[in-house]
């Protein structure tokens, strides 16, 4: 588009929907020869426990567009999953986060587990023996890896994605189920999922210590929400699973959250997520 030769009304009359087709189709292109360059790769987001011990990492994908910049996996994770990339994709997360925990080890840093992000898409029948494939070649214990889905995904195609992750499970691969809360879950339903982790969506966390006041600033504890989030503890914790807490950013809400019994904690108050060296760098005894 020339939009700058144009009148006025020709460039109103280029509809956002024209724009939008188009640069959904560009940006398709682009991911597509993204796979496989420096374009695409992990960060990777400390998991800790309640005396600040590593647990484990979260792989996060990101995007360097060469004219765009940084593209928000929220944004190209959709598209990818709409245009079937998804599985290329996953591949290449996968393999890369496998691949990084036998680097880290190699360095002389043992990561306890990494936890990587599946698209709904992804748990088609028989997906449980790539995970397996790719474990193996890394000669990675499967009881090192954690899968996060999430509820909503998991409603699309309940019995080919449940088969997949009991699978996984019966491998000793753990399974997350992420940004809970957000999504639509009976508890019946919930009792019913494969599941050993379930991580409180970062909402439920925010609202732990609301911004008091219209001038803004002042956190305080929200009494009620804190009471949510600890039936959603004490829920999880009766059904077996571990509890991760998502987004936690503050100091009150992290207080909070340990009073509750929570077992593990993600957040920018901890640790944003940062590169394999960065992690090394970290966490390493010697560092
Ligand atoms: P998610 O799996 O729920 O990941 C957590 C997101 O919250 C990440 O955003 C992380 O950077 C962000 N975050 C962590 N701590 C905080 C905090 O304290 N405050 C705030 N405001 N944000 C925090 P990110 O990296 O932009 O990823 C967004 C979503 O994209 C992920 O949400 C996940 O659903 C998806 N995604 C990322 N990587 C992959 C991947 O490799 N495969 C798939 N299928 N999805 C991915
Ligand atoms: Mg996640
Ligand atoms: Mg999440
Ligand atoms: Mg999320």
């Amino acid at each position: 588009y020339h939009a700058k030769s144009r009148g006025d009304h020709a460039l109103r009359w280029e509809s956002s929907l024209d724009k939008h087709v188009a640069s959904r189709m560009t940006l398709e292109q682009d991911l597509r020869q993204a796979i496989g360059s420096e374009q695409l790769y992990l960060h990777y987001q400390p998991q800790l426990d309640s005396h600040g011990e590593l647990q484990g990492v979260e792989a996060l994908l990101r995007w360097q567009h060469p004219e765009l910049g940084m593209i928000s996996p929220a944004q190209f994770i959709p598209l990818a999953e709409e245009t079937g990339l998804i599985f290329r994709l996953g591949r290449f997360v996968l393999e890369e986060a496998c691949a990084q925990m036998v680097r880290w080890q190699d360095a002389g840093l043992h990561m306890p587990r990494m936890a990587v992000n599946l698209s709904a898409r992804q748990l088609t029948s028989g997906y449980e023996n790539e995970v397996f494939g790719v474990l193996e070649s890394q000669k990675l214990s499967p009881t090192r890896l954690e899968v996060e889905v999430t509820e909503t995904l998991l409603i699309q195609d309940m019995e080919g994605g449940l088969a997949v992750l009991g699978a996984l499970r019966e491998l000793g691969v753990r399974v997350a189920l992420d940004d809970f809360g957000q999504g639509y879950s009976s508890l019946s339903y919930l009792s019913s999922l494969p599941l050993d982790v379930l991580k409180v969506d970062r909402s439920f966390v925010m609202k732990m210590d609301a911004v008091a006041g219209s001038d803004g600033g002042i956190r305080c504890p929200n009494q009620q929400a804190i009471q949510l989030v600890g039936a959603v503890i004490s829920l999880g914790h009766s059904l077996g699973h571990e509890i991760v807490a998502e987004g936690v950013e503050t100091d009150v809400q992290f207080e909070e959250l340990k009073r509750l019994g929570c077992d593990t904690y993600q957040g920018y108050l901890l640790a944003r997520p940062m590169s394999a060296e960065a992690i090394l760098e970290r966490f390493s005894v010697n560092a």
